[in-house]
């Protein structure tokens, strides 16, 4: 199983406890055999299924092996076109480079080219959606429209994982903060190129160790690094609660 599959397992046992722990104490206690008794058997045999006791043994494994003040730094530096405009629009007044801009003539174009430049990405343009496919790691669907300068702008992102359909919002809590991640520089009408080196940076998702605390997975929660912070030279990643 890939760590992947590992988080999501681990995500949706999660999910179950969620149900029960709304579930009053006193009905569990009286001796009814209902619905609220059968979600607690259904934990039961679920955290003991084969698939969670990898998962948290792996868990395990990742917390022995790193230790909880391992430091370790991310030298997997990707390099992203030009992204410090697109950042700065993330924390203030919002610009584009207009070196950055991708006139919507020449949207096919820049597609193709982009694609030529990104071996492990395929980028693919349909109507006013553009889709990023990271391979085994996530799919991004980017809504986009056209500014008045005639530029294309991203107006919404939505992430998938790479297995998953893309209808709606992902059923995996890591891929919605993720989305949640590259909507926030979205105000200011960001460029595609610079949100299309955002999404590229999610590349390493589940197995770059925080540039923080140095783990893949963070020890609360079991989530890996749903940030991406630009620091001038290349997208460091963090866990959320690492972070600023
Ligand atoms: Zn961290």
């Amino acid at each position: 199983m890939s760590l992947q599959d590992h988080i999501a397992t681990l995500e949706a046992l999660q999910t179950q406890l969620g149900v029960v722990r709304q579930v009053p104490p006193t009905l569990l206690q009286k001796g009814s055999d209902g619905a609220e008794r059968g979600a607690v058997r259904a934990i039961g045999e679920a955290v003991l299924s084969e698939p969670v006791q990898a998962a948290l043994a792996r868990a395990r494994e990742s917390l022995e092996t790193d230790g909880p003040g391992a430091q370790r730094v991310n030298r997997k530096r990707r390099r992203a076109g030009t992204p410090e405009e697109y950042v700065d629009a993330r924390a203030a007044a919002p610009a584009r480079r207009p070196e950055d801009a991708v006139p919507l003539a020449e949207l096919g174009a820049w597609g193709t080219a982009w694609n030529a430049a990104h071996a492990t990405a395929a980028l693919r343009i349909r109507g006013r959606v553009v889709r990023i496919a990271l391979a085994d790691v996530l799919t991004a669907y980017l809504g986009i429209g056209v500014a008045a300068d005639g530029a294309v702008v991203v107006e919404t992102v939505r992430v998938f994982g790479a297995r998953e359909a893309g209808l709606g919002e992902s059923a995996f809590g890591v891929f919605r903060a993720v989305s949640q991640q590259l909507g926030r520089g979205l105000a200011g009408g960001a460029g595609l190129a610079a949100v299309a080196g955002h999404v590229v940076a999610y590349g390493d998702l589940f197995e770059g160790p925080c540039t923080v605390c140095g783990r893949v997975v963070a020890a609360e929660g079991h989530v890996p690094c749903v940030v991406r912070r630009w620091d001038g030279a290349g997208w460091r990643a963090e866990h959320a609660g690492c972070g600023r």
